[in-house]
């Protein structure tokens, strides 16, 4: 794989915005270079000061946690502003496509959608893996980028890594392993062998297992020249001075973290365990993430709007491919796994 050609023209020539703080780093006593505000913030606490455009100190921790270089590492606001990133990277608008293998997260076909970019699908089996014909398709395709997702949304399973090297070792394009669940997995990250493919991005997020989706956090792992394209082309202040104190903060309470993450994974199992002796439940699906993808019977929507009725929200994916019948079911608080499995006992159908 030749990076250069792989992204777009004018995003190779364009000169990036240089900001106040890429030009001046550190503090001065004074400073009154960026139209800032020196007396200060209302509401009390100080933002006056625009935050580092290159979180250099959550990076240096998840470089740390990752065990990848700085250099390795772009932050966004949420993984999502990676995935519109990597795809204005590589794709022109009505010209050039991008790979999914549904049934599969939402937010890359919206992502396309939004830029002009074409879509092409190659579903996965039904037991939502790649078939070797599906390989062969995904290696003789145009596309830029292809999105694997794994552990897969709305799935759950972890797509069999020989399939996903066969993938790195023949696409001519980016592959983007989006491993937002791999907290929860049973297999190591992609992120171990950046080295090997350089046509490799790994996106993971602070949304799930940290359990911060209300601040907006997500990390992709790639080549040095890979990231540099995207802080390139990021807004300049992309993730805020908040995010990134709270994320040190997050990064700090790992004992905190693997408490959650463990009581998550016992929730997981537990209802994964009992979900089979409910009598609509006609199928769960393996999960090596913080959800279940169960089948039910006879009718998944009449079982969502049963539980909806009872005040309990989960997701109707029964329209999704290859996910006739199913809901996807969050792990919550033990005591909301219980709620869950006693509505659905009761459920009266
Ligand atoms: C939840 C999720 C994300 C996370 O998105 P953020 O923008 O980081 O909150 C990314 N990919 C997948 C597959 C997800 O399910």
């Amino acid at each position: 794989m030749n990076l250069d050609e792989l992204i777009r023209p004018n995003v190779r020539a364009m000169k990036p915005y240089a900001s106040a703080r890429d030009e001046f780093q550190g503090t001065a006593q004074v400073m009154l270079d960026a139209n800032e505000n020196s007396l200060g913030s209302v509401g009390g606490q100080a933002f006056n000061r625009y935050p580092d455009p290159l979180q250099r100190a959550v990076k240096a921790e998840v470089a740390r946690l990752k065990q990848v270089g700085p250099g390795q590492i772009f932050l966004g606001n949420g993984s999502d502003e990676a995935i519109d990133l990597l795809l204005r990277l590589t794709c022109v608008p009505a010209r050039d496509s991008i790979l999914i293998l549904p049934p599969t997260y939402g937010m890359y076909e919206v992502a396309a959608n939004l830029n002009d970019v074409a879509i092409e699908r190659v579903p996965l089996t039904a037991d939502f893996q790649l078939s070797d014909d599906a390989i062969t398709k995904v290696l003789a395709s145009p596309a830029k980028l292809v999105f694997v997702c794994s552990p897969n949304n709305p799935t759950g399973n972890l797509l069999h890594a020989a399939a996903v090297e066969r993938i790195l070792r023949g696409f001519p394009g980016l592959v983007v392993v989006d491993e937002a669940y791999s907290d929860f997995a049973a297999a190591p990250s992609w992120t171990s062998r950046l080295a090997e493919f350089e046509n490799l991005v790994v996106l993971q997020t602070f949304s799930k297992a940290w359990g911060l989706a209300g601040l907006r956090l997500g990390m992709a792992f790639a080549s040095p020249a890979l990231i540099g394209y995207l802080n390139k082309i990021k807004p300049p202040y992309n993730v805020s001075e908040t995010t990134q104190q709270h994320a040190l903060a997050g990064l700090a309470d790992t004992t905190g973290f693997e408490q959650m993450r463990r009581a998550l994974l016992a929730g997981r199992e537990q209802l994964a365990a009992a979900l089979p002796a409910v009598g609509i439940v006609e199928h769960v699906f393996p999960s090596d993430a913080n959800f279940l993808l169960v089948r039910f019977r006879p009718d998944a929507t009449a079982v969502y709007e049963y539980l909806l009725g009872r005040g309990i929200v989960v997701r109707n994916r029964t329209t999704q491919p290859g996910c006739a019948g199913c809901l996807r079911l969050t792990v919550g608080t033990p005591a909301e796994n219980q709620q869950l499995l006693a509505a659905l006992h009761q459920y009266p159908g």
